[in-house]
């Protein structure tokens, strides 16, 4: 460990910190927080911070005592904070009174599983490519989906009002211990990726969640609306959260390289890909949560429609990216980021490791774009879609049995419950899309 209790309480004595926020994470992957005064911390940093887990979303009912756990590693001094009486946070884990993980804390469950993994032997590292809009806001300070912003892909400025606000991200971040591998402007106008560098297990999700904090913070500041939604405009490209996954063994070698196979990929390489193709029907409700989810896996958008993989075509579900050796990785192209990073890494990473476990062989590699494939060269080559509607979703997680075993019955039935309610709030809703189209000719 990094910290010990004495170390934080030093630091925070030395650096004048007067509120320190407790963070953790519900259900759907909103990040909340109990802000505590300096003269708590001794007691918060005892795991003696209690909540009311009733009043949570996705949270049961019943528990009304919930305790937070700090991850002692993750105490960071928050930047954009005041520089007298400064304010910090930490990382928690949400426990019963006994002292056992709480099953609705997600953070708790990726845990678990990558503690299974290690003791396995297989130690995983994730890279995640984030991308967001950045939008105006109208004179009351509410968000719109206005940019008046031009530029596009990789453009540079000073086109983009969104480029300072890019840049002061970047800053933050780094300030915040990431380290930012690349910032770019995306393909639609007002919309941006950040990539920081491969994280191991846990602490990668954690940094998505602090990623989009520190995001939507710096945005406000420079009066402008950080957005994660998946889609948030017709017509134009939506945000995707890419996944790379490495994975090491004990020695520190890349599990996934072989350099006698003619694509340089091992065996579990093949398998893992295997894994996550058997399973991604079944996880598209937790990879892709929300109803707009599905807006944005449209033909025309390199976004991914079709369940296959290459090492070629860059709008592939999975993409192998051309590094080999120590670097050799495995992107899936179908997360989005308004998922729970705790719950997209936890089944990402389990239905790879099951198919590495069952040995299951992933179809050839498809080398040209399937939205361009006729229905009989699809079907040759076994291409089947997507889930195209949270509806899909979630018939396909009620049926995957695998899925729900990683996730706990339990906490997948609530889960459940809590989308389908949205589907059938959504279902009836009569758009301005129908109007337009109907009321008139029909
Ligand atoms: N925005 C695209 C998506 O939805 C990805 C575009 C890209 O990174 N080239 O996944
Ligand atoms: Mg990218
Ligand atoms: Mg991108
Ligand atoms: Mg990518």
């Amino acid at each position: 460990a990094k910290y010990t209790k004495d170390a934080i309480l030093q630091m925070a004595e030395e650096e004048d910190v007067e509120f320190i926020r407790l963070q953790f994470t519900d259900m759907f992957g909103t990040l909340k927080n109990i802000a505590v005064t300096s003269s708590q911390l001794e007691k918060a940093l005892n795991n003696q911070c209690m909540f009311p887990g009733s009043s949570v979303e996705g949270f049961s009912d019943d528990e009304t005592d919930l305790y937070l756990h700090p991850d002692l590693d993750s105490f960071v001094i928050l930047p954009w904070r005041p520089q007298q009486g400064k304010v910090a946070r930490l990382i928690c884990d949400v426990h019963m009174a006994d002292g056992t993980p709480y099953g609705g804390c997600t953070r708790s469950v990726l845990k678990n599983f990558l503690k299974k993994a290690r003791k396995m032997g297989y130690y995983f590292y994730i890279g995640p490519e984030c991308e967001f809009f950045l939008f105006q806001t109208d004179d009351n300070g509410m968000p719109t989906t206005n940019t008046l912003e031009r530029a596009g892909y990789f453009d540079l400025g000073p086109i983009d009002m969104g480029e300072n606000a890019r840049r002061d991200m970047v800053l933050t971040l780094e300030d915040m211990g990431f380290e930012v591998e690349s910032s770019y402007h995306e393909v639609a106008p007002g919309q941006h990726e950040i990539d920081f560098h491969w994280a191991k297990g846990v602490s990668a999700a954690d940094s998505l969640m602090t990623f989009k904090f520190a995001v939507r913070t710096i945005a406000k500041r420079h009066g402008l609306h950080a957005t994660f939604m998946p889609k948030p405009k017709t017509g134009v490209p939506g945000s995707g959260m890419h996944l790379n996954f490495a994975l090491y063994d004990k020695e520190g070698n890349n599990v996934f390289y072989d350099e006698n196979d003619p694509l340089k990929l091992s065996d579990k390489a093949y398998y893992f890909i295997g894994g996550l193709l058997a399973h991604i029907k079944g996880m598209s409700a937790v990879t892709n949560p929300l109803i707009n989810s599905y807006k944005r896996l449209v033909p025309g958008y390199e976004a991914p429609v079709y369940e296959a993989w290459s090492t070629r075509v860059k709008s592939s579900l999975i993409r192998i990216p051309p590094a080999r050796g120590s670097q050799t990785q495995i992107e899936l192209r179908s997360p989005d980021p308004a998922s729970n990073p705790y719950l997209a890494l936890t089944i990402c990473l389990a239905a790879g490791l099951d198919g590495i476990q069952k040995k299951l062989q992933p179809p050839k590699p498809v080398n040209k774009e399937v939205d361009k494939m006729t229905a009989e060269e699809k079907e040759q080559f076994h291409i089947s879609a997507l889930p195209s509607t949270l509806g899909e979703a979630i018939a396909e997680l009620e049926k995957d049995g695998f899925v729900r075993k990683v996730l706990g019955e339990e906490f997948v039935q609530r889960y459940l419950e809590a989308k389908k309610a949205e589907w059938k709030e959504y279902m009836p809703q009569v758009t301005d899309w129908e109007v337009d189209k109907y009321l008139y000719r029909i």
